[in-house]
């Protein structure tokens, strides 16, 4: 069967490749975007999207992949799920843009009253949408700064951000996003992920008076750091030290939310409360949308503090609402189930090859795979491409797995499978 007759492309099996990747479209594609695009674009490997569905994509030279990236954890529920599909073509129809700004639109703040009732705070919140999770993390440092009357921030080495100027003093994942665009904001301190001592040893005794701290931002599960869940207790240590001086803890969950550890939040894996939460990537399946969610007794910001033309855009709010839906209604049980096979499959792997896989680590369908160094992340990365398999690499010397939360068992053991290959390719040239 070719590509072309493909109808039911979520159910076709997949990896199934018809040309050596990149294909002759595809590199007359990248041929052709090279001369247009930034440069600054991060492309990991040559592979380019004309359709997907599910957790299948087809390439330009139809060339079908199994897909564990979910555009970097954004298609929670899959390539083009019909309901949301129906959901933004419903929403076109009746309204394209109308500034929920300046306006009252009524699908903002539907989404608005559902997130809400998912917010992990026992106390009721306010939401503020955005276009991103960057806007989400640039205005929560202003909300934080406003709310307190403070003007420090702390954050994680490691952690990952955004890439505005707040969001890059924030970060601090890789020192390529903040080179030559110095200065940065001053008054952000950083202490290691997971550590117990350094802030209140370090940064409180020598740096910052705890009083003047407005917030601690921390991904609950780092993302673009390496995918690394915290020690046991940590969270609850970053709770009480936050209650101890007045300091707002605000959970960056634009990679770990959305129901991809297994919870809608994962914070909830540490039963801590946030006074911020921000959400983005899977929020809306693939539609650009973000969200500043707070408690309402700090979201006291005065009239035209705060705004955006586009934030909460009509299609991405009912993308959204449908997204939390199905999130709701079984996928996020699916993640459990299926992130269980993928965990089992995955340490038999690193079992097999022990000097090429050294961790396995994650909540659900938010995996990390830890190799020895760089180079061979990388080597893993491509030889799964050239496979069919879709992974990224993330931090130095891991590779996540963030598949579509629609993903099946079957398709989890076709991408063990695929990846064991992959490994063994690589622990055979090494
Ligand atoms: N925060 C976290 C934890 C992220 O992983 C990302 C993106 O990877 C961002 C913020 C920035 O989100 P966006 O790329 O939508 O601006």
């Amino acid at each position: 069967m070719s590509a072309l007759e493909i109808t039911d492309l979520a159910a076709a099996p997949a990896p199934r490749l018809v040309t050596e990747v990149p294909g002759p479209q595809a590199m007359a594609r990248i041929e052709r975007d090279r001369k247009v695009t930034s440069p600054s674009l991060p492309r990991a490997y040559p592979f380019v999207p004309k359709r997907g569905a599910g957790s299948v994509l087809e390439d330009v030279d139809g060339n079908l992949f199994l897909d564990l990236n979910a555009g970097i954890a954004v298609n929670s529920t899959g390539h083009a799920h019909p309901k949301v599909v129906e959901a933004i073509q419903r929403q076109a129809e009746l309204l394209l843009h109308y500034s929920g700004c300046d306006f009252y639109l009524p699908v903002y703040s539907d989404l608005c009253e559902v997130l809400d009732r998912i917010a992990p705070m026992s106390k009721p919140v306010r939401s503020f949408l955005t276009n991103s999770g960057t806007e989400a993390v640039e205005g929560a440092l202003k909300l934080a700064r406003y709310a307190t009357g403070r003007q420090y921030a702390i954050a994680f080495y490691g952690a990952f951000h955004g890439r505005s100027y707040g969001a890059i003093s924030l970060g601090a994942s890789k020192a390529k996003y903040r080179t030559d665009f110095g200065p940065l904001l001053p008054s952000v301190y950083h202490s290691f992920y997971g550590d117990f001592d350094y802030i209140e040893d370090v940064l409180f005794r020598h740096m910052v008076n705890p009083h003047e701290v407005a917030a601690i931002f921390v991904e609950p599960v780092m993302g673009e750091g390496g995918y690394v869940v915290p020690p046991e207790g940590w969270m609850r240590y970053l709770r009480d030290l936050c209650d101890k001086h007045g300091i707002l803890l605000v959970a960056d969950e634009v990679q770990s939310g959305m129901g991809r550890t297994g919870k809608m939040w994962a914070i909830e894996h540490f039963d801590v409360e946030p006074d911020i939460l921000l959400s983005a990537k899977g929020i809306a399946s693939g539609m650009p949308l973000g969200a500043i969610i707070a408690r309402e007794d700090l979201m006291t910001w005065e009239f035209g503090a705060h705004g955006s033309t586009f934030g909460g855009n009509p299609l991405s709010c009912a993308a959204a609402l449908a997204t939390i839906e199905l999130i709701e209604g079984g996928l996020m049980d699916n993640a459990v189930q299926v992130g269980e096979v993928l965990f089992e499959g995955l340490r038999g792997i690193k079992d097999r090859y022990p000097s090429l896989l050294v961790d396995v680590r994650g909540l659900a369908l938010m995996i990390g795979l830890e190799f020895p160094g760089h180079d061979e992340m990388v080597a893993v990365e491509q030889a799964a491409f050239h496979r069919g398999l879709l992974a990224l690499g993330c931090g130095e010397t891991a590779i996540r797995m963030s598949p579509p939360l629609v993903l099946r068992k079957d398709q989890a053991e076709t991408a063990l499978e695929v990846f064991e290959a992959a490994v063994a390719e690589v622990g055979s040239g090494s």
